[in-house]
């Protein structure tokens, strides 16, 4: 039987750079010592504190259905979260709980698009947003971002691009690249939503892993709080990736909407997580610093690594637990690059091609093995380099 044209579509076909992580995985499953730097997972697991609140609400009977909007008192912890990080008026009204990030995108998606309008995002992207945007019946357009610009967006290609479109979806600090965006890359993209009608859809799932700068959520700028959907979730800032536990904020009438959505989708998130989600959200902002601590030293460690050599270049790691090397000097595509090292020295790394043409001639490797595999990753990647420079 013939499936929807809408789920068919979700991914475009043809080759995509994941196939360097299969092969990875397939080559570690045989047996062969691999050092994977492609996946954005922490390696440490969730702190066992909030695994006990979990465990305490589940087995005091909160296995039921929850709320489907989530409970009161994640969303107040939610809601008063942004309100002191932001200084916006923002109560638990503003918030619906939702099954991580990912759901959270789609649903934001869903509320502004309607079938056939034009989204943007940014390229290089979060490897699901085309597919998001598609799977909502929209079509997305590529706002292209370059290395020489810090992959900051730009006026005039956001202004060129926003013509008819319906939605802005933005992701600071950003997966793949690195970039944390300035008050001026801020600046620029709430005038062109303002001067383009358009919604913005802010990512922020690695508001809590600045190294460089500050986070800054365009829902505060004037004029933005009516037209922004802030996503975000607990499993980057808390390692809770699996518990998928996230929410939207944004205007009370959308998220009443998308609250009718999660009534006929998801249903909810589980009681017993949301639980733990306001015990993690409890421990305030220094169990937040000590979940980002190690990617912050281990970006101190990429960029000793790469000092005193030519070959490889890193783009600004400002924040994320990604850094974006640019292999250029060394005359090959990421692709190439990033499938050579894994044959040759059984490192896996992501070419910047997968995450779209933006990040062509470039590499992203994830901090997330431990100190010693990382430094020696880099320093093997480094020789590597050099033995390939024109
Ligand atoms: N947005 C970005 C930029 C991501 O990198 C990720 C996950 O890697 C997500 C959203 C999805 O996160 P979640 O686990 O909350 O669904």
């Amino acid at each position: 039987m013939k499936l929807s044209n809408r789920i068919s579509g979700i991914t475009g076909g043809g080759a995509d750079g994941w196939s360097v992580y299969y092969r990875a995985r397939a080559m570690k499953a045989a047996g062969i010592r691999i050092i994977q730097l492609t996946m954005g997972e922490h390696d440490i697991g969730t702190d066992q504190s909030i695994l006990d609140a979990m465990h305490r609400s589940a087995s005091g009977g909160n296995t039921g259905y929850a709320l489907v909007v989530g409970n009161n008192d994640l969303r107040t912890a939610v809601a008063e979260r942004i309100a002191s990080q932001t200084g916006v008026l923002t109560t638990a009204e503003n918030v619906i709980i939702l099954p991580g990030g990912q759901a959270a995108l789609f649903a934001a998606h869903h509320a502004v698009c309607d079938p056939g309008d034009t989204a943007l995002f940014i390229d290089p992207y979060y490897a699901t947003y085309p597919g998001t945007i598609r799977a909502v019946g929209a079509v997305p357009r590529a706002v292209h971002v370059s290395a020489d610009n810090g992959f900051q967006p730009q006026y005039d290609a956001l202004n060129a691009a926003a013509k008819d479109a319906r939605s802005l979806l933005i992701n600071s600090p950003n997966n793949p690249t690195g970039a944390v965006y300035t008050r001026e890359t801020f600046d620029d993209i709430a005038t062109v939503c303002q001067d383009h009608d358009l919604w913005l859809i802010s990512d922020e799932v690695y508001d809590t892993q600045v190294w460089e700068g500050e986070h800054l959520s365009p829902r505060a700028l004037p004029g933005m709080t009516e037209r922004t959907l802030v996503v975000n979730s607990l499993s980057k800032s808390h390692a809770m990736t699996g518990s998928r536990v996230g929410w939207i904020c944004g205007p009370v009438d959308a998220i009443h909407a998308i609250h009718n959505l999660a009534t006929h989708n998801t249903y909810g998130v589980a009681g017993f997580i949301q639980d733990a989600a306001v015990f993690a959200l409890a421990q305030g902002s220094a169990a937040e610093e000590a979940v980002a601590a190690p990617f912050r030293r281990r970006r101190q460690i990429v960029l000793d690594a790469l000092a005193g050599q030519n070959a490889i270049r890193a783009a600004p790691i400002s924040g994320a637990m990604y850094a974006m090397l640019d292999i250029r000097a060394t005359g090959m595509t990421g692709e190439a690059f990033a499938n050579e090292l894994l044959d040759k020295e059984h490192i896996g790394v992501m070419p910047g091609e997968s995450f779209g043409s933006g990040g062509a001639g470039h590499i992203r490797i994830a901090m997330t093995v431990d100190d010693d595999r990382l430094q020696e990753a880099l320093g093997r990647i480094c020789t590597f380099a050099a033995a390939h420079m024109d």
